[in-house]
């Protein structure tokens, strides 16, 4: 069966002594809480990735990053490769969030390639699709999800797609306290996962974790994952409290 997953994003939050104090919040919430099969991912900004790598040593939950170069290697400055990532063991990359495509002019060709430098080097992403307010208002919320998946991802092949996490993501729900209904969530769940199934065949599919994202909290999780389709969240202001984090990560 998949994966249920809940991926904390921090975004661009927290100086050290807080990254710090908030992991180990985490850690200390863990200790007292039964995740069962939940798996849990922390995708801090880079200079804390190895604070986290350091506290969960793989066994509380796994560390992801935000970000990843789509080249390989050379004079691209301030940019982080995958070998990089993968040379400090982090099992997890978001690709594609709304905030990358709509302030760094992130395309869907240029996901598509920073999946390709990402599977390259065994490190699982974590890729984000959604639709603007403006999309859904004119019910286009289904192609512009379909291309984003469609162009992102599906010049791969079955066996390097089964690597792959997919965020649905609704613009208009990140960060703003509007959530998507849970039959909302499902409905765009269900969509992305006939996608998979119609290029990858049903067995792919049903494999696929499909993550939810958008305003995202203890008190509504327990709905949104009860939807057959919604296998987890990625969890951005609710990530950077350790109680209402770890609570998400208890709602199934
Ligand atoms: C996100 O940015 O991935 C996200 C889901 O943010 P929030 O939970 O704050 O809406």
């Amino acid at each position: 069966m998949r994966k249920h997953i809940v991926a904390g994003n921090w975004k661009m939050n927290k100086n050290f002594e807080e990254a710090d104090e908030l992991v180990s919040n985490i850690m200390d919430k863990l200790e007292e809480t039964d995740l069962k099969d939940t798996l849990l991912i922390v995708c801090p900004p880079f200079p804390y990735l190895e604070l986290c790598t350091d506290y969960s040593n793989d066994s509380y939950f796994m560390v992801g990053a935000q970000n990843v170069s789509d080249k390989e290697s050379g004079a691209y400055t301030g940019e982080v490769s995958a070998s990089m990532l993968k040379s400090i063991e982090l099992d997890y990359c978001i690709v594609g969030h709304s905030e990358r495509r709509a302030y760094y002019g992130e395309t869907d060709a240029l996901v598509a390639a920073k999946v390709n430098q990402l599977l390259a080097n065994e490190i699982k992403p974590i890729v984000c699709c959604g639709e603007v307010l403006e999309e859904r208002e004119a019910n286009k919320q289904f192609d512009v999800v379909k291309k984003q998946i469609t162009d992102g991802l599906f010049h791969l092949t079955a066996e390097q797609f089964s690597e792959v996490v997919i965020a649905y993501e609704p613009v208009w729900a990140i960060g703003t306290g509007k959530t998507a209904t849970p039959d909302q969530a499902q409905e765009m769940h269900a969509f992305i996962r006939s996608l998979i199934a119609e290029k990858y065949g049903k067995e792919v599919a049903e494999e696929t974790s499909i993550l939810y994202g958008g305003s995202c909290k203890p008190g509504n999780a327990k709905e949104l994952f009860a939807n057959p389709d919604v296998d987890g969240g990625l969890i951005g202001g609710a990530s950077l409290k350790a109680d209402d984090f770890v609570a998400i990560a208890t709602s199934f």
